[in-house]
């Protein structure tokens, strides 16, 4: 007899979202080659050459948890995403949320959102909504009485190295106790009150990650940045959600570089989303061993990888145009490879 626990069911959630062709794609007449026919399954059209020289178009069929096209709203994406996650920190568990994909896919847009132009089109990402849930559920009467208290954290990995992003990307150490509980040291916990704390921690976090960088190098796509909402009862850590934009997945390519420093960076970032992958399968295995020491990105994140009340979720986002097909097929068989069990 097969008893399967409902709650270990749901353990990993993998989903991917599709992001419309910008401005300048539609400007050079890219072609979108991604449909969305149902909300589970995606189709990738890949245009192909046969030996005679005639075009046709190869259909690679993926299935998800949910598939996002592009008129999928962050709001949306998060309510089937994060959204069933926020309980979890309340139940004393462990919850995390990644965005992986190529530079440009969507990532920080889905995550953190965009609040430059302030007033009329802030859009909020899933860091924001999360948030939010987290403070509606705090006022609710079962939980108003437990003395709760919500903290966030927000820093970012950056070839192996920890910075604060809220404390001037102070650079941190993180350090494994005899009872392998890692902690990174000096990490800034602000405490915030109301969703609106909690964006202008955001908004602090995310101009202090961008702050110095040019556009063509931006440091942000070759790096992890991880947002926490810590749930405290009289001090006491109850739960955690980590909310995780990786680093851009081409980024891990870029071993062959001729320069030294972008080599390190591709393999630190190729190892760190390997070890990634390793440890979701192991946790929706329930497997004893998580290899979580392969990288600082998976060694920050241990407690999250075990114990019997952690839950994880993968957004995969991919570019539609047909520029980005190769990155888009390694994206999506990448994500194949997380819900694989
Ligand atoms: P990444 O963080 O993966 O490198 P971004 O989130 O910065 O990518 O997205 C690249 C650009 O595309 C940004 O200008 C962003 O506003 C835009 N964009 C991304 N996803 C969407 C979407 N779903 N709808 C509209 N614009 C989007
Ligand atoms: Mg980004």
């Amino acid at each position: 007899i097969c008893i399967t626990d409902p709650v270990e069911e749901h353990r990993i959630c993998v989903c991917v979202r599709k992001r419309p062709l910008n401005k300048q794609e539609l400007q050079k007449k890219e072609c979108d080659v991604i449909t969305v026919p149902s909300k589970c399954v995606l189709l990738v059209h890949e245009p192909k050459q046969k030996v005679d020289l005639t075009k046709y178009l190869d259909t690679q069929a993926f299935r998800f948890d949910f598939s996002f096209d592009e008129s999928a709203s962050n709001e949306m994406v998060y309510r089937f995403t994060a959204r069933p996650l926020v309980e979890t920190i309340f139940e004393g568990g462990k919850a995390t949320c990644f965005a992986y994909g190529q530079t440009g896919s969507g990532k920080t847009h889905t995550m953190g959102g965009d609040f430059s132009g302030r007033a009329q089109n802030a859009s909020k990402g899933i860091y924001a909504f999360a948030s939010q849930d987290v403070f509606l559920l705090l006022n609710q009467p079962r939980y108003r009485s437990q003395e709760l208290e919500v903290y966030v954290t927000f820093f970012e990995i950056y070839n192996g190295k920890v910075f604060d992003l809220l404390n001037k990307k102070t650079k941190l150490r993180v350090l494994e106790d005899g009872k392998q509980q890692v902690q990174v040291v000096g990490l800034q916990e602000r405490q915030v009150s109301c969703a609106e704390d909690v964006i202008r921690m955001i908004e602090m976090g995310t101009a202090c990650r961008t702050s110095g960088q040019t556009f063509a190098n931006a440091s942000s796509s070759r790096s992890h940045a991880c947002f926490q909402i810590l749930l405290r009862q009289r001090g006491k850590l109850l739960g955690k959600f980590s909310l995780v934009d990786l680093a851009g997945n081409e980024r891990g390519a870029d071993t062959s570089s001729a320069d030294r420093q972008t080599r390190m960076e591709g393999a630190e970032i190729n190892k760190s989303l390997l070890a990634l992958k390793e440890c979701i399968r192991a946790l929706g295995q329930n497997k004893s061993h998580t290899p979580f020491r392969e990288s600082k990105l998976t060694q920050v994140l241990r407690d999250s990888f075990i114990g019997t009340n952690s839950r994880t979720c993968m957004i995969a986002m991919i570019s539609p145009g047909m520029s980005s097909c190769e990155y888009t097929l390694n994206t999506l068989r990448y994500a194949d490879r997380v819900k694989e069990l």
